[in-house]
């Protein structure tokens, strides 16, 4: 049996899956090993290793079996998989800066080995689950402690001439339509301001909703803890329906909302798909939060009114998810499955 493998490499943990020719998942669920990033490259790269060799094992094939690896990371990164040479926060290690991860890991497990950054990995694996392998164009928005995604035309990922594609999270968007926010501020660690990330993140719930609503509601119980602690409060308040909180959520969907506005006119896609650790809640809470994006999109031409939002599923292992499809998708190219 030929399979192609997910390397997911996040900041502390490396995720593991396998997928068939046939589209089966071998791996349900996580599969980790410890990554020890901080420790420099030679030392990961054989944590990559052991933890294929272990999670292989787990789904029942051989180091044979395996065709080729996919691997994805945080960036930033070149389209390739060089790391950027000024350092990142998930490689703090100076050997990391400008290490060619891509390449090193081909030559370490002797196999190919294709790279995408984490945001699109976690596009593509969302593109996969709704449309499989036909050709669909969507644009995913990934609302983590920053904001990632990705998009996808035709069944292939948008990578960029220099691994910028679908770097969603600076995209500058019209904030100052979104209604009772005036006067905010929305900095990025980017230098802009209102992009996607400064009002659609974790990043941005600490750095300026919070900060910005608490004035509204001073005797609020977040008030009383550290930013950092507060910010991570606030989606489990909003589903239980705290006013402060949904306030807090409905400003970053109706953000969303402008923004996919703006892909609906640049790429007219099949879908648009959101997804990451802000609405990985209840199915009632993830509908009122669609809900609020599409009330914060301008009004739609009838063609485009009904294009579909989606929650992308599986939220912990779509970047594994999403680097093994495209190891297969390579595979199938070269006839190595
Ligand atoms: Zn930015």
């Amino acid at each position: 049996m030929k399979v192609t493998a997910g390397v997911d490499l996040g900041g502390t943990a490396v995720n593991y899956t396998f997928i068939a020719t046939d589209g089966r998942w071998l791996i349900d669920g996580l599969c980790e090993h410890p990554a020890r990033a901080q420790e420099g490259p030679a030392i990961c790269l054989q944590q990559i290793a052991d933890g294929l060799a272990i999670a292989a094992s787990r789904a029942g094939i051989t180091q044979s079996d395996i065709a080729v690896v996919g691997l994805d990371t945080p960036g930033p990164a070149s389209a390739t998989g060089v790391l950027s040479a000024r350092g990142s926060t998930n490689f703090v290690h100076h050997d990391w800066a400008g290490f060619d991860i891509r390449h090193a890991l081909e030559l370490k497990l002797v196999k190919p080995v294709t790279y995408l950054n984490d945001g699109n990995a976690g596009a593509l694996w969302g593109h996969f689950a709704i449309f499989g392998t036909t050709p669909a164009t969507s644009v995913s928005a990934i609302v983590g402690t920053g904001l990632g995604g990705g998009v996808i035309v035709d069944g292939a990922v948008i990578k960029g001439r220099k691994g910028f594609g679908g770097e969603l999270g600076h995209v500058l968007i019209p904030y100052q339509s979104i209604a009772g926010i005036a006067g905010m501020s929305p900095d990025c660690n980017c230098g802009r301001v209102g992009d996607l990330e400064a009002l659609c993140s974790l990043t941005a719930i600490r750095r300026t909703l919070l900060p910005y609503f608490l004035t509204r509601y001073p005797s609020h119980e977040l008030a009383a803890l550290e930013p950092a602690q507060a910010a991570k409060r606030v989606r489990g308040l909003a589903e239980r329906g705290d006013p402060m909180c949904r306030e807090i959520f409905r400003v970053q969907a109706h953000a969303l909302g402008l923004f996919f506005d703006e892909m609906v006119n640049t790429f007219d896609p099949d879908a648009l798909i959101v997804g990451g650790g802000a609405i990985e809640t209840s199915k009632a809470f993830q509908d009122w939060f669609v809900g609020e994006i599409r009330a914060g999109m301008p009004a739609q031409r009838a063609e485009q009114a009904d294009i579909p939002i989606h929650v992308m599923p599986n939220g912990d292992t779509a970047g594994s998810r999403g680097a093994a499809i495209e190891a297969l998708g390579y595979a199938r190219k070269a006839d190595l499955v």
